[in-house]
């Protein structure tokens, strides 16, 4: 199964798609993930995308679409794959077309993971005290979901016209999201 998760941050879709990934047996990819990996690691990779990642920009497309290119040619995604934060931006789904279609096909379902947004900017301060990530700070915060808004939430409208596109509301307990997204998945 090829499965596109989408939603505002602090939606839960790392949270779910990691779960997801267990229970399907599929690998959840993470653009995010591995950013902050190279970061870390301070990688070339991980400086460049540090300079976007620290303002809640978006890091380029040519260098996002290289990393998820690589990562979706290693052999565990050949019976399906959870994205997660992959594509964010017109282009990026373009180019996720591609490279698909040069490979393993197409997507199965594009699952949308709505919370309102007094609810998510409650999950991102609660983040930021457990985690310290240093793109969760109430400025950097503001301009992600802004950035959310203006760039990638238009992709929902591109997935409805292919027919692709299903609603979960992400409100709620962690394991009662995955009991919603499950149902829809497993239909
Ligand atoms: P996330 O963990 O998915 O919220 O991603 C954290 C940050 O990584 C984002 O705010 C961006 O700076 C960067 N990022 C992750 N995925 C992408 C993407 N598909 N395109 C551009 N930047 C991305």
């Amino acid at each position: 199964m090829r499965i596109l998760l989408v939603g505002p941050p602090g939606a839960g879709k790392g949270t779910q798609a990691a779960v997801l990934a267990g229970k399907l047996g599929v690998p959840h990819i993470s653009t995010g993930d591995i950013f902050r990996t190279n970061v870390a690691e301070g990688t070339p990779l991980g400086v460049q995308a540090k300079s976007y990642m620290d303002k809640g920009e978006y890091v380029p497309d040519d260098v996002t679409n290289a990393m998820v290119r690589d990562r979706l040619a290693q052999p565990d995604t050949a019976a399906g794959f959870i994205l997660d934060g992959y594509p964010r931006t017109v282009a990026q789904v373009h180019e996720l077309d591609d490279m698909l279609s040069a490979g393993a096909g197409r997507l199965d379902i594009v699952v949308e993971l709505s919370a309102d947004t007094d609810e998510l900017v409650e999950r991102l301060a609660k983040r930021a005290a457990d985690q310290g990530r240093s793109d969760d700070t109430p400025e950097v915060i503001r301009r992600r979901l802004e950035i959310y808004a203006e760039t990638t939430a238009p992709l929902i409208d591109l997935y409805s016209g292919r027919g692709l596109v299903v609603a979960v509301d992400g409100l709620g307990a962690v394991d009662d999201v995955t009991a919603r997204l499950l149902a829809v998945l497993t239909k």
